[in-house]
């Protein structure tokens, strides 16, 4: 019974701290929309947290060297290095640049999932997961739409 209190307790806690807590009013504030060409889709996934077909991004083949900028802002997200296929049919990484996102938890789905926004624009780009095959053993599953490459 208490441990089942505690646990409760703890993810009220999270609940409270990830929902009410700066992160929110912090994306809320920085979240914009700075590339007025940016498609009815990509609006969708940037603000309001969609996801695009698996299997549809053109740079799930991507294997050229460069790096991978944020399609709203043009933050540099991503070195090519860091690319892996995943098999998961979205563009996956093993690691982001420094400071390139923020992180929140998302409880959609009834999952508890990690979501990240870029750190200059607040846009959603994907969640991360701690099965990733490299040495970060993260896996960054992003959006193909948020993401511009550019070739070195
Ligand atoms: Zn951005």
């Amino acid at each position: 019974m208490n441990l089942l209190k505690r646990k409760f307790t703890k993810f009220i806690g999270i609940s409270l701290i990830s929902s009410i807590f700066p992160f929110n009013l912090l994306i809320a504030a920085t979240k914009k929309i700075l590339n007025p060409n940016l498609s009815k889709q990509q609006k969708t996934i940037m603000f309001k947290e969609g996801t695009e077909r698996p299997f549809t991004s053109e740079l799930l083949h991507e294997k050229r060297k460069g790096f991978y900028h944020c399609a709203n802002c043009g933050n540099k997200l991503f070195a090519s290095t860091a690319k892996f296929d995943s098999g998961t049919g979205w563009p996956s990484f093993s690691e982001a640049l420094p400071g390139a996102f923020k992180t929140k938890i998302d409880y959609s789905f009834g999952r508890e999932r990690v979501e990240y926004h870029c750190a200059k624009c607040g846009a959603h780009h994907g969640h991360v997961f701690n099965d990733g095959p490299k040495e970060s053993g993260k896996r960054f599953c992003n959006n193909g739409l948020c993401l511009i490459f550019k070739p070195e």
